[in-house]
């Protein structure tokens, strides 16, 4: 009996020994035994193991990545529920359906399939180009996807071989650690790596700056509003960025009014109109502009006329301060449900109400602004091209992204040229640009300054060429 006791205790201790002080696991192996699963208290540590696990992962032969990429997309998908919940009680912005959803949709961004290894053979002999990793990558992610754009970079990055640190935004910080801790220990269970992602417990300004200044990070990847998109820019590493947008909406009156209206709410109230891309504002000619107004109930939208426009816009926006023209966006606002912003204003809107809507004049800061709540102005035009004129402007050149619904094939031309914009979607919601009821992949950061699209592992690598001097043809 008194063997048992004791084997009993020493088994106990032993447990005991594997758990952190905080009852989860710690990085047991680690060389870098301070994190708790990748997730860490200072930068230095941070990137220290994910150095550790980038050396650790060039040993492995690239059937090891698939394993994790595809580690990262089931703990996505089977634990969406759980984890979309999370987020959405920590950050208090979105829907729980849609947050559901951007991490079952996870199993969609591209893997290890999308790199290529290039070659050329001719009389001088074999030259091959290989997509190899940059190291250790710094990656910034945003409160409005914090999981979801941490496990959509970590599959595209690992795919290319890299490893990742990094500073998630602090009012979603508790979402991200957990589920890195959480993609890690699967990992590990897969494939014995450690530390392919890691993350800052409490992430600040200043760590996001020690990430951008250290030895030991190659690139940044930061995905964000216009402060860390310049930022980022001003570092002295290269920087990969996807940053903001106010994506406008032209409708000509070509265009089928239904489809604009169905597309319009699709988009612009997804997860309560927090996405990047998601339809901000609406520039519609004048001979439809009451059919598409009238369109917008059918399907779930719910009109505001000029005084409870006017009293939301009150409470959305502060006037601009310090000789700037911008309006200040009041964040207690961003994301909340359209009843809750019609609660606001002392109106209770049907259930199955997704977004509200009306008519605005372009100086409405409802316009220029990028949002991040489900009202969305629309602004009368003369013809399409005072739409699109319009919508060039109030996109201030983020180069982002625009839609437009029209059979004219000229005028989508025109707008196409003039928006120059990184996703440009024709008849249908902006999330068909990122390949939902669309053509194409998907990724939750698109790189807009600095030119790379839709981010994919291809973005995350550098081309090496190895060539062979010889006569090698066998024809
Ligand atoms: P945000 O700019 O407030 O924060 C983004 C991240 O940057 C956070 O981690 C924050 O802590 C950090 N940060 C902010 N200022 C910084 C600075 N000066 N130095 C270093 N780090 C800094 O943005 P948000 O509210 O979390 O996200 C919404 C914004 O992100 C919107 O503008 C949206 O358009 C944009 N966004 C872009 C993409 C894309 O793919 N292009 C995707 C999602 C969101």
């Amino acid at each position: 009996m008194q063997a048992t006791e004791q084997a009993i205790r020493q088994v106990v201790q032993e447990v005991l020994a594997q758990l952190g002080s905080n009852g989860r696991m710690n990085g047991s192996g680690s060389a870098h035994g301070n994190g708790d699963w990748g997730v860490f208290q200072t930068v230095d540590d941070a990137v220290a193991a994910a150095e550790d696990g980038f050396r650790k992962l060039a040993e492995r032969p690239v059937s090891d990545r698939v394993k994790i990429v595809q580690c990262i997309k089931d703990l996505c998908t089977s634990q969406a529920e759980e984890l979309g919940r999370l987020e959405l009680e920590e950050t208090g912005i979105g829907r729980l359906d849609h947050k559901i959803q951007k991490l079952k949709i996870i199993a969609l961004v591209p893997g290890v399939e999308f790199l290529k290894c290039d070659a050329v053979s001719g009389d001088h002999g074999l030259t091959v180009t290989e997509y190899a990793p940059f190291g250790v990558i710094g990656k910034i992610t945003p409160v409005t996807h914090s999981l979801p754009t941490l496990a959509s970079n970590a599959i595209s990055m690992i795919s290319g071989g890299n490893t990742l640190v990094c500073n998630p935004h602090p009012s979603g910080r508790l979402i991200a650690c957990e589920g890195t801790r959480r993609i890690n220990r699967a990992i590990y269970e897969a494939t014995g790596l450690e530390n392919l992602i890691t993350i800052l417990d409490n992430p600040t300004i200043e760590t996001a700056n020690e990430i951008f200044e250290h030895r030991g990070v190659r690139i940044i990847c930061v995905t964000g509003g216009p402060f860390v998109a310049r930022a980022a820019m001003q570092s002295r590493k290269r920087a990969i960025v996807a940053g903001p947008g106010n994506p406008p909406v032209v409708v000509d009156e070509t265009a089928d009014i239904d489809n604009a209206a169905r597309s319009i709410i699709t988009g612009g109230a997804f997860d309560n109109n927090l996405l990047c891309i998601g339809e901000k504002e609406v520039f519609a000619v004048e001979s439809i502009f009451d059919e598409l107004l009238n369109a917008m109930p059918r399907h779930g939208g719910y009109q505001l006329n000029c005084s409870q426009i006017d009293q939301l816009t009150k409470l959305a926006f502060d006037p601009p301060k310090d000789g700037s023209d911008h309006h200040v966006l009041n964040r207690d606002l961003v994301g909340k449900d359209a009843s809750v912003l019609a609660e606001m204003i002392g109106l209770s809107v049907p259930a199955g109400t997704d977004l509200l809507y009306g008519e605005t004049d372009e100086s409405n800061p409802f316009v220029p602004e990028e949002q991040m709540m489900p009202f969305v102005p629309f602004v009368r035009c003369r013809d399409a091209m005072q739409g699109i004129e319009l919508a060039k402007k109030h996109e201030h050149g983020f180069g982002h992204t625009s839609m437009i619904h029209s059979r004219n094939v000229r005028t989508m031309t025109i707008m196409g040229r003039e928006m120059n914009t990184t996703l440009y979607v024709k008849n249908g919601p902006s999330s068909a640009g990122l390949g939902l009821g669309g053509e194409g992949y998907l990724s939750f950061s698109i790189a807009t300054p600095t030119g790379e699209g839709v981010t994919n592992p291809l973005t995350f690598t550098r081309q090496r060429r190895c060539a062979m001097v010889d006569e090698l043809r066998i024809i």
